[in-house]
């Protein structure tokens, strides 16, 4: 029996992992599911996989979920804390699935177990990816990338050496607005940015799709996991999302992943990782398909991925101040506080005083310094979105 715990398990990430869980059940035993608010669902996964305990993040739902366990024997907990203490039950193997930078700290704490962890908190690498690396190596713990781009690369290089990879090709659907006239970006409502042309995701990342802050942040991914010289880290816009990422090595060879837009293919090989298991992805019919498309994605369009490459420069604690930023600008743009087209403005803004303020460049020492910048890093959003609105 492998045991298994979920983080965010109530969220796309995590309705897909536990997808391949129950269909085969006998092989796994569930350790502990994290959730939110949704705790309804939370406790329903809970009985339907027996775990042993259901953490909500927030306190405030604690009594719910907790009656909506009552009699089963499942333990409950709620709050941070209750996060970090399901993440010391031993597991073999952890999916980090929570969004944004809240899921840093209860993975960082996994790995100090030694454990196997199927990273799709892409957030952990980009606010404190040398910290997460050096944490891993010092552990023995094994990170294994779930986001299908960096899924893509890793399966691309088994068997390779990284010394004779020359590039690596990230691609892109574009999002919701990839065709749109770029002057009407400014006026794309939340339903709008919340619809991805390819993939079924939550929320924030569909949006973070729309603008490219999401493919930023896999560039910073890509760096932080797989070491790679940004140089040599591309982006291109493929609409029909079938190619997921290309290898391209110094003999010229250009190596691509494929497969449909279904999370469970990265999930499922990084829970069955060495081996390949049969998974129950679609399988593409390349003769229908026709015809694959590529294009090189506009600046102008996507301001995100510009300041993705300066972030990259900077690394230190840029990386955690651009994600805490961008969250804060998300937050404002889902709430109606500012255009789309403002999320990359804020964001800008915020980098630049910080760069400032503080010493960005400086490399991480621990989790707080990063947790500290991410504060003040969303402060300074704040105060960018209120700047922008009394101005208009
Ligand atoms: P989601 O919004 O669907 O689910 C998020 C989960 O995190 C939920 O279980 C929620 O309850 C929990 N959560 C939210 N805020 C929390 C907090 N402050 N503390 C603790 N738990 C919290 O998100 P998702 O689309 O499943 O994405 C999860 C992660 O995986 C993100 O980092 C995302 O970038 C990454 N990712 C997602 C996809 C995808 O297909 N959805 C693909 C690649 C990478
Ligand atoms: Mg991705």
């Amino acid at each position: 029996m492998r045991r298994v715990t979920i983080f965010g398990a109530t969220g796309s990430i995590g309705e897909n992992t536990i997808d391949l869980l129950l269909r085969q059940r006998d092989r796994y035993e569930v350790v502990a599911l994290t959730g939110g608010r949704n705790v309804a669902r939370l406790a329903e996964q809970a009985r339907a996989l027996n775990a042993r305990l259901a953490v909500t993040c927030y306190p405030e739902c604690h009594a719910a979920l907790a009656e909506a366990l009552a009699g089963t024997g499942i333990e409950t907990a709620a709050g941070p804390e209750a996060l970090l203490e399901a993440a010391d039950r031993p597991a073999d193997w952890i999916m980090s699935a929570i969004v944004g930078a809240a899921g840093l700290a209860p993975g960082f704490r996994a790995l100090r177990h030694g454990t196997t962890l199927a990273l799709a908190n892409k957030e952990s690498l980009v606010t404190a990816g040398p910290l997460l690396m050096a944490e891993a190596a010092r552990r023995g713990a094994t990170i294994l990338p779930v986001d299908s781009e960096h899924s893509a690369i890793f399966q691309g290089l088994v068997g390779e050496d990284i010394a004779a990879v020359e590039r690596v090709v990230i691609t892109a659907s574009g999002g919701a607005f990839r065709d749109w006239p770029l002057e009407r970006l400014a006026q794309a409502t939340l339903d709008e940015a919340s619809t991805h042309p390819n993939w079924a995701m939550g929320q924030r990342i569909t949006i973070d799709s729309a603008s490219m802050f999401n493919k930023s942040l896999e560039l910073i991914e890509t760096r932080e996991f797989f070491g790679i010289d940004p140089a040599r880290i591309e982006v291109v816009i493929h609409p029909e999302s079938l190619v997921h990422a290309l290898v391209g090595f110094r003999d010229g060879a250009l190596m691509a992943h494929l497969g449909p837009p279904d999370m469970r293919h990265a999930i499922g090989y990084a829970l069955n990782w060495p081996e390949r298991a049969e998974l129950p992805v679609a399988r593409l019919d390349l003769a229908a398909i026709g015809q694959l498309n590529f294009q090189a994605p506009d600046l102008r369009r996507y301001p995100a991925l510009a300041l993705a490459r300066e972030v990259m420069r900077i690394r230190g604690h840029a990386g955690a101040a651009f994600n805490a930023a961008k969250e804060r600008a998300l937050d404002a743009f889902i709430a109606g506080e500012i255009a789309f087209t403002d999320m990359a403005r804020v964001v800008e803004a915020t980098l630049d005083r910080l760069s400032g303020e503080c010493a960005l460049a400086r490399p991480p020492e621990s989790l707080d310094t990063v947790l500290a910048i991410d504060h003040l890093a969303r402060q300074r959003a704040a105060e960018a979105v209120r700047a922008l609105n009394a101005r208009t």
